[in-house]
Order: C-alpha cells, then structure tokens, then sequence
C-alpha cells in the first residue's frame, strides 16, 4: 500500500509528491493527461513565470483570496525558496521587470520537466491517462481511491493519505475540469462559488470591432464601479476577439467579473428581465477608463496636438493626424468619439472639437458588460472553502487524511507568477502530510 495517493500532476501535485517522496514515503502520482505539467508548459505565455522574486510582505498583497491562510504555506516555502529550488535542479533563472521569474532558456517544459523528474529521482510512480472518479471514506477518514486506467478499466488503490491536486477549471483543455470540486462536495466541503478571473474583459463599445489586435504598451487604466474608482494599473493592455485582455486588463478582471456578478444577481433578486438587466450593465456600470497619452498631461497634449496641426497642410485629414497620435486600429474608433469624420480635413477642426479629442485621449470610456468564460481565464476563482482546511497541514477539517493543494483551494492571485507559487507552496506544505 501506498502511503500517499496525489491526484494532478500540476504543479501543485508534482510539488506535493515530490515532498512527500523525499521524506521518504511511497507515492503514487494519478494523472489523467498523457504527461504531466500540461498547464505549467503553456503558463506565462510558454516562458513560465513560475514566481515573483518580491519582498514577502509585497507578495502576500498579490495574493487575492484567503491571503491569510495562504500566508503559512508561503511563510514555510516562499519565492526565494521556490528559486532556490529550481536553481538546485539546474533551472537557471531571470528575474525580469516586475519581479517576474522565468527560466533563462524561455521554455516553461523546462520548470515542468525538472519537476517530473525530481518526482522520478524520488521514486515517486506516476500512472498517466488515469482519471480519479472518486476518494474513498470511511468514519471520516480516507481509505482509498477509484480510478479509470489508461485501458479504460476501473480500479481501486486502498492509502490512508490522498493529496488532491486537481486545479481549477479554467484552460479545461489542459486537465483541470473541476473533478476537485465534485470530490470535496461528495465528502460535505463548502465550494466558494466559482468564476474565471484573470479573464479577458468583453465591452459594448461601439467600435470594439475596429480594435482587434490593437495592443498598447503604455496605457493607464482605471476601473470604475457605480462611478467609484476601484483600481488603477499602468502597462500592457490588448483587444482581441476575446476581449480585452493584457496584464492590465487581466489585474482589473477580478474585481470587474465580481462587480458583473453581483450586478446579475441583484438583478436576479429583483426579478427583473433579462433584457433589463443588459440595460442596467449597459449603464457602464462597470466601466474601464483609459488613458492613452499617460506621459502627458492636458495641456502638453493639447500643445502638441496644435504642433502637429501647424506642420500639416490645412486639407489633409483628420486621420492624418491622429495617426500621428495613436496606433492606427484607433483612428477610426476614436475619430467616431470625437464625431468628427476621419477624412475631413483639419482646417475644419474647431476648438470644441480639439478638446474633445483631448478628453478622449485621457479617458476613453469602454462599458464593461461581461467576461470571457473559463476557457480563456488564466485562473479560477473560489473552490473548496479554506475554512474547512487546517492552513498549517492542508489536511481537511473534515475528513482525516484528506489534503488539498493549488487552485482546487479558494485562493487566486493577481498575474505576475503569483498563482504557480500558491500552487507550490500549498503543494508542499501537503506533501509533509502533517497530522
Ligand atoms: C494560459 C495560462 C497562463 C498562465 N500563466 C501563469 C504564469 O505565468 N504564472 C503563474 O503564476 N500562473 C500562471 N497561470 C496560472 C497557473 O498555471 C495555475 O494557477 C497553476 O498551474 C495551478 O496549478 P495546480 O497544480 O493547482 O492545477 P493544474 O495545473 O490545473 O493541475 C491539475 C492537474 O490535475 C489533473 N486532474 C484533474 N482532475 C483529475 C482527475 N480526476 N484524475 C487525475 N488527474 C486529474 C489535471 O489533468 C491537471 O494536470 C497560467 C494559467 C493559464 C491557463
């Protein structure tokens, strides 16, 4: 019999398994892809942005939910660990701008590799194309697992202690299909309700069509609720047919996919029509603000907005010059904002219509109405209730010798390499299968 049973082989259940083997105890790893690291290797754009090298104390204010039980986790394998780690396996890494760390090479498969095979060195025996169906328990305790086997065949493995490791539900494609959900619900945990975050945010804005593939380096954003101003970020911001997506959309989308949920359901309780409730969202409740010249304030755009004009022939067009302003995915969208057509010429251009320009380079205003669903979320938010999860092992409150680690748990966190070490920092702590 196995001592420990982990189920995923994320990074959370590589974590968790590879601890558990070095301490020396038997492991069965069960993974129902064909390899392991699936997610891993295609994180931070395929370079893995596997942690931030941030003071702790910054990191723990990345950290979006249950920060403070996450904080024990963190506090016994945190990011300076997480890089000595891969440092010791033979992972160079850089530390980029942000404080963002990825592997020298660029290649996420090498952090998913060194993991597998720091599994393997330790003996751990990993099954792939095996699929959990269910955690086996007794008088409150575990006792085993069911599984379907590559042959399609299914099995059982009897083990006092099972790691559950199976990730949220976002990217499904890579594995992670919420099978940790069903379990911990069969076994009587809490699941916080759970929504993409980290997701591509979709807008009414009449010209969105127009913005596709539009990505700005520099821009500065605020997201508004009801008119208050939730958040503000500087950076990379992108539209495409997924939304609008881009670090700095990304960091807002936790808090503008709460804000569109809870509008739905106060709808909901009000019992209004569907139509109205789009009404209600279309009034930009949720609304993200753009600042598209951040370097510049009013009056040095409109200096040089006027600098242009002089060096222009009065019959060239408006386009012409806000070409000279913007990429050009913007001319048309924002030359329909000031309402003042892209082919007129700019010796008609007024005053008025000048410091609507102006207005509009330091605010544009795209309406938020919804959120690219969980196949495009980089992570998922909510998941198995962490106050029925004892912060200091991960073993259940529930159930003796049932453990949880990674996105499974109620944890998400701002992108910025934040969640992969959530994932290894409660995937170790677990494999210690602390009583
Ligand atoms: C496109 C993308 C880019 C990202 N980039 C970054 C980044 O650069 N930095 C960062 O910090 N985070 C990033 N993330 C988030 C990060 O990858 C995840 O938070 C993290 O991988 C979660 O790890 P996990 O082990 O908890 O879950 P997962 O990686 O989802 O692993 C769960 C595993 O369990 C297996 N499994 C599920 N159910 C069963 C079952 N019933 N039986 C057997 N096996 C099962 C799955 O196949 C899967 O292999 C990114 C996510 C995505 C989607």
């Amino acid at each position: 019999m196995y001592d420990a049973i982990v189920i995923g082989a994320g990074a959370a259940g590589l974590m968790a398994a590879a601890e558990a083997a070095r301490a020396g105890r038997s492991v069965l790893l069960l993974e129902k892809m064909e390899k392991a690291g699936r997610k891993i290797r295609i994180t931070g754009k395929g370079r893995c942005n596997l942690t931030n090298a941030r003071p702790a104390e910054e990191f723990i204010d990345h950290v979006r939910a249950n920060a403070y039980f996450f904080n024990v986790a963190f506090s016994e394998f945190n990011n300076r660990a997480t890089i000595r780690f891969f440092e010791r396996l033979g992972v160079k890494l850089d530390i980029e701008r942000g404080e963002r760390v990825f592997p020298h090479s660029g290649k996420a498969w090498d952090i998913a590799n060194a993991l597998t095979e720091y599994c393997e060195e330790h003996g751990v025996e990993i099954m792939y194309h095996t699929r959990v169906t269910e955690i086996l328990t007794l008088g409150g305790r575990v006792y085993g697992v069911k599984y379907i086997n590559r042959r399609g065949f299914e099995r059982k493995e009897e083990c006092e202690n099972v790691i559950v490791a199976t990730g949220g539900v976002s990217y499904p494609s890579t594995g992670s299909t919420g099978d940790g959900y069903t379990f911990a619900d069969a076994m009587g945990h809490t699941i916080e309700p759970v929504r993409p975050a980290l997701t591509p945010l979709r807008t009414s804005h009449p010209q969105r069509e127009y913005l596709n593939g539009l990505l700005l380096k520099n821009v500065g954003a605020k997201l508004y609720v009801d008119n208050e101003l939730r958040q503000e970020e500087f950076g990379e911001l992108g539209f495409s047919e997924r939304g609008i997506e881009g670090a700095v959309a990304l960091r807002m989308s936790r808090d503008a996919v709460d804000a569109l949920i809870d509008q739905r359901r106060a709808s909901d309780l009000l019992r209004v029509s569907r139509a109205a409730v789009d009404a209600l969202i279309d009034q930009k409740r949720v609304k993200l603000v753009l600042d598209l010249k951040p370097a510049l304030d009013a009056d040095t755009l409109r200096e040089r907005i006027r600098r242009e004009m002089a060096d222009m022939q009065p019959e060239e067009f408006f386009a012409e010059l806000l070409r000279k302003l913007v990429p050009k995915n913007l001319v048309v969208p924002l030359a329909k904002e000031v309402d003042f057509h892209s082919k007129s010429y700019i010796s008609k251009l007024t005053d008025t219509e000048i410091e609507r320009l102006i207005k509009i380079l330091k605010g544009m205003v795209f309406p938020i109405t919804d959120y690219a669903p969980f196949e495009y979320a980089v992570v998922t938010a909510g998941g198995v209730s962490c106050d029925e999860v004892n912060r200091y092992t991960m073993e259940s409150v529930k159930v003796k010798g049932l453990y949880f680690a990674g996105e499974v748990l109620d944890i998400d966190a701002d992108t910025g390499g934040y969640n992969l070490q959530v994932a290894f920092s409660t995937g170790r702590l677990a494999g210690q299968l602390k009583k």
